[in-house]
């Protein structure tokens, strides 16, 4: 059993195509950091078979390549852009993206906010993607206040609500 161990330990191979691995050669140091089992053309070859299974992933990847800060900003233009590019308040005609802000048609956008942090809008972003577009709407600040006063939506209570031990 130890001897085997050992020897396991001494010469890992690919999970996938079982050859032996060599840091540096054929195993990608910080896969070999984390024992994470896969020679670099099985990962290679993973890679693109993910990359012809998620398109719109790959859009997003190809936005975020510009900088890695510049990935939220880009992916909220990205949201404005597919929301529609206005508020959506009756009459209102407001178009600027510096100030339109994304909103939860039935409320509870803060719990979102909260939970996915400073992957929000990459996470909105992905919802949209993925045919959930009916969840979101653009509105200007004022008709968001508006809106929230209408619909008495309280979001700190809920948020509070939620995370009250049981
Ligand atoms: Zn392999
Ligand atoms: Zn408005």
């Amino acid at each position: 059993m130890t001897q085997e161990l050992l020897s396991t330990q001494q010469s890992p191979v690919c999970r996938v195509c079982e050859v032996e691995l060599h840091v540096e050669i054929n195993w990608f140091p910080s896969l070999a950091a984390k024992g994470n089992r896969i020679c670099k053309s099985c990962v290679r070859q993973q890679y693109k078979e993910w990359v012809r299974a998620h398109p719109d992933r790959m859009e997003v990847y190809r936005l975020a390549r510009r900088g890695k800060y510049a990935y939220e900003k880009i992916a909220r233009l990205e949201v404005i852009r597919l929301l529609g590019g206005k508020c959506s308040w009756p009459g209102c005609s407001c178009s600027d993206s510096r100030i339109l802000q994304i909103d939860h048609v039935k409320g509870h956008g803060l719990l979102e906010i909260r939970k996915y942090g400073t992957h929000y809008y990459q996470h909105v972003l992905q919802s949209i993607l993925h045919g959930q577009k009916n969840k979101y709407q653009l509105l200007c600040p004022n008709h968001n206040w508006l809106k929230r006063f209408e619909n008495n939506e309280q979001p700190h209570q809920i948020i509070e609500a939620e995370q009250l031990p049981t």
